[in-house]
């Protein structure tokens, strides 16, 4: 039986992750982001082919995730780590050469104590409230911290997708402020910030969503696809209901496909009675509530039953199916199952 595929088109993602560097400008590095398994699509494949198109630093959220990647770019490329170095990962950040983006007074303190020497960042809490050290903090550790030469100081903007919001300036002012005359190179925006403009990119950028063709990089090339295979198709006049709670019931006799993937594939359930389809170039609405590894979808309409369906591909991006479950394109990537049979596209070329 064909098993439900997910196609990742690596050249896609190393094409997007081109296009936001030459946004970036000639001057500015653009590293890219691969945490959470690479946005859901592979760590290891990602940032191999990433590496493969020129891109030289990484980040990663928590230091086993560096592992990961140092696993699969080996020496060399630069692995930032975003929650810092927390107690327990001294040995992982020495053995794996990852660098932590030190966040909080204790962090610098834990960092300097056990790996004395060992490359690090700090990050700067600018308004997001998040993470980071907060300016007042910061006044008082700069001097010496900027003495043991830190890679990079780092910031990161909370309303980066919204190019009105008030917050991007003001966080851009607190960043300057805090990072002025300091010598050190800077970062301070993720996809967002490098559509807005040379002024946000400093010395740094760091490409996430954009690379995995997601909002707000509306150039993207798409780099998912996923293909659901029918499992059987039956026949449901009015009067009878379809799926969990009967909350569907058809105005004519109607033929629905129940395809094989659920909400434990990351098909979340809002999509219940709200989303759709695609047979080529022809949508079917699902119909009735997503269960756990199954959803089903009327094809009435349709001239032959496909062996499969698309819920990812040309007529529909992670950021339409997101919008269809009132969430952002990152849930739905990062959602992606693990039942799926991963098929990487990538051409070298
Ligand atoms: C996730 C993340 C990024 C990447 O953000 P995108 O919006 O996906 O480009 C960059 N920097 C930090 C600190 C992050 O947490």
């Amino acid at each position: 039986m064909a098993t439900a595929t997910l196609s990742i088109d690596l050249d896609a993602l190393a094409a997007n992750w081109r296009a936001l560097d030459r946004l970036s400008g000639p001057e500015v590095q653009t590293a890219a982001v691969v945490k959470a398994d690479g946005y859901g699509l592979g760590a290891g494949k990602v940032a191999r082919a990433l590496a493969w198109a020129g891109a030289r630093r990484f980040f990663v959220a928590v230091a086993e995730e560096g592992a990961a990647v140092r696993q699969a770019l080996g020496p060399g490329p630069q692995i930032n780590v975003l929650s810092g170095h927390m107690a327990g990962d001294t040995e992982m950040l020495h053995d794996l050469d990852l660098t932590p983006m030190l966040n909080s007074l204790e962090q610098i303190t834990r960092h300097l104590e056990a790996l004395p020497g060992h490359p690090f960042g700090v990050q700067l809490d600018t308004g997001m409230n998040r993470l980071g050290v907060e300016p007042v903090e910061w006044q008082a550790v700069a001097p010496i911290l900027i003495e043991a030469g830190p890679v990079m100081l780092m910031s990161h903007l909370a309303c980066a997708d919204e190019p009105d919001h008030p917050m991007n300036l003001s966080q851009l002012e607190a960043f300057h402020e805090m990072t002025d005359g300091s010598g050190l190179p800077r970062s301070f925006a993720a996809t967002g910030g490098i559509l807005l403009g040379p002024k946000y990119h400093f010395d740094l950028t760091r490409a996430g969503i954009g690379m995995y063709g997601g909002r707000p990089f509306e150039m993207a090339q798409r780099v998912v696809t996923l293909s659901l295979p029918v499992i059987q198709t039956r026949e449901v006049l009015p009067g009878e209901v379809v799926g969990y709670s009967a909350t569907w019931e058809p105005d004519a006799p109607s033929l629905i496909a129940t395809v094989a993937a659920g909400y434990a594939d990351g098909l979340l359930r809002s999509l219940s009675n709200n989303a759709v389809l695609w047979d080529g170039d022809t949508p079917c609405p699902l119909v009735g509530r997503v269960s756990m590894d199954l959803i089903t979808v009327d094809v009435t309409h349709l001239r032959e039953v496909p062996k499969t369906l698309d819920i990812l591909g040309p007529h529909q991006t992670v950021d339409d199916l997101a919008d269809a479950a009132g969430t952002i394109g990152y849930e739905i990537l990062t959602s992606l199952g693990n039942r799926y049979t991963r098929r990487y596209q990538e051409s070298r070329g």
